[in-house]
């Protein structure tokens, strides 16, 4: 690493090696907590975006052919040298986003779950056959790698959300370009040098660090084959559309509001348990991160004492320090969010609590908001249309379960939602009846299983192939159909006509 100012820059990840870049841009890198530029970020050029897509290249040609045993001892491998180390990267994690450091640890195994399932890729690889298809032919199919494939990552999860993407991609026979956020890039680093130690071949995986530049670089090369993009909803769809537009594979993963269904008959104090983990966890930095709970009559004015009780004795502060929630990740982030109370003032909303007055644990230059919980707020309130993506907790009133529902349908978003009741039958109608992606019965977060995909519905993803699970496998491959036979003399003859099973 080169260092300006006394400032380290983190540099790129290039044929299995740290590449400092001679581009001559680069963007701060913070510490949350502390509110001070603690490194910089190369932003890579034109140059470097075809050297990382070259040496990829190369790597890709050799590592797509090995056996498959072969490759997936490097998945054990790494998935061994990850699970022993994690507490390495979550100490990076925690220094440039601010979250705390279980938090940092519950990300990384998120990510590692994929990993596992990437070992046993043998199994999600199987093709089909199918013998004597007609006389003397069979026919069957293989999944074979496409390339070089981009990863696009968001800042909030610097390692799950590459993680949902590399294992497969890697263990399929690609080889990967991540573009991580500027305001996060160590981890990618981090993970690179790991992958060289658990004996992945130098260029399979490659971090690309910079801005808008490098992802346009990504979407225009001719050699990058599929994208995978994760950020917010604007560049998601600009993602999606100019990958499309150069002929790539895109899935783009974008923003989101989620709602939380409460219905008179839910165990209120579990419910406000919930509404606490999945509303300020992280700071509220979280694609599925609960921001609107939907009370059904007459539960909100119960649910509100309960959750304020809850609010009143949470820690904020240095994710270091044993805290529950950190500090937002930029000052301009910070600001933002709060901005957001005003507007709820302004809109006839009630502010219960005001995340403006925290005192935290942490140095008083960090980026804090606390906790912030608004009632009442009408649904045409930004409050309530815009992702805010901060700790700010909106309570929408209603009267009826159905009422509920078509708040939540006529959403711009449809990335996660959850219902909390102990009506079985109400929760198997609100999985049918609601259109969303992703949906918890008593769950707040319902991030699937590794096994499982993920992915939102409307202005919450663009593309039709979600990430892992078996949709990652299918997005990372492409499908092949053989038709054989072995000629025999009966086979011969002159026939023009359209060939039809016999
Ligand atoms: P962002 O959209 O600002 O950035 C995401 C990525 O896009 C980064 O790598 C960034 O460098 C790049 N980028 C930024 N501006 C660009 C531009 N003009 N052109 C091309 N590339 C650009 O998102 P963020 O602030 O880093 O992350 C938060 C957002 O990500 C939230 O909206 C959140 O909901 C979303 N998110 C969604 C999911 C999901 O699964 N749906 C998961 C995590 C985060």
């Amino acid at each position: 690493m080169t260092t300006t100012e006394n400032l380290t820059v983190v540099p790129h990840w290039i044929d299995g090696a740290e590449f400092e870049s001679t581009s001559g841009r680069t963007a701060d890198v913070y510490d949350p907590a502390l509110g001070t530029v603690t490194k910089r970020v190369a932003l890579a050029d034109k140059e470097e975006i075809d050297r990382a897509v070259a040496t990829a290249k190369q790597a890709q040609q050799t590592w797509g052919d090995l056996s498959l045993a072969k490759r997936q001892s490097v998945l054990f491998a790494f998935r061994e040298l990850l699970n022993a180390r994690k507490g390495e990267l979550a100490e990076i994690i925690t220094s440039e986003h601010g979250k705390v450091l279980s938090d940092a640890l519950g990300e990384i195994s998120r990510g590692q779950e994929v990993v596992e399932y990437a070992c046993g890729m043998a199994d999600a690889l199987k093709g089909e056959f199918s013998e004597q298809v007609s006389t003397g032919i069979d026919v069957y199919s293989t999944r074979q790698p496409l390339g070089v494939v981009g990863i696009i990552s968001p800042f909030n999860f610097p390692a799950m959300v590459p993680a949902w993407f590399y294992p497969i991609a890697i263990a399929t026979g690609n080889a990967v370009v991540v573009k991580p956020s500027e305001k996060d890039p160590s981890a990618s680093i981090w993970i690179g040098r790991l992958w060289k130690e658990a004996g992945l071949p130098d260029g399979v995986y490659t971090v690309l660090n910079g801005d808008k530049e490098a992802v346009d670089g990504l979407l225009e090369h001719p050699d990058v084959a599929a994208v995978s993009f994760v950020g917010s909803t604007p560049i998601a769809q600009y993602v999606y559309e100019q990958g499309a537009k150069n002929g790539k594979r895109v899935q783009a993963l974008g923003g989101a509001k989620n709602h939380m269904l409460v219905l008179p008959d839910a165990d209120l104090d579990l419910t406000a348990d919930a509404a606490i983990n999945a509303g300020f966890g992280s700071a509220g930095e979280r694609c599925m991160a609960i921001s609107v709970v939907v009370a059904v009559d007459p539960v909100a004015d119960a649910l509100i004492e309960k959750v304020t009780d809850r609010m009143a004795q949470l820690r904020i502060g240095d994710g270091r320090r044993g805290c529950d929630m950190g500090p937002l990740v930029t000052k301009v982030h910070r600001d933002k969010v709060a901005s957001y109370i005003d507007v709820a003032i302004e809109d006839g909303a009630t502010v219960v609590v005001d995340g403006r007055t925290v005192e935290p644990d942490g140095d008083a230059n960090g980026f804090w908001l606390g906790p912030t919980l608004i009632d009442d707020v009408p649904s045409t309130s930004r409050v309530y249309t815009e992702e805010i993506f901060g700790p700010v907790l909106a309570i929408v009133r209603v009267q009826t379960y159905e009422e509920g529902v078509e708040l939540i349908n006529a959403g711009a978003f449809g990335n996660g939602t959850a219902i909390f009741t102990n009506d079985g039958g109400a929760a198997r109608r609100f999985q049918r009846d609601i259109r969303v992606g992703m949906v918890g019965i008593n769950v707040p977060i319902p991030v699937p299983v590794a096994t499982f995909s993920f992915g939102g519905w409307k202005d919450s993803m663009f593309g039709d192939t979600k990430a892992h699970g078996a949709e990652g496998v299918k997005f990372y491959t492409q499908l092949k159909a053989i038709t054989s036979r072995w000629l025999d003399p009966s086979h011969g003859g002159i026939n023009l006509g359209f060939p039809q099973n016999d």
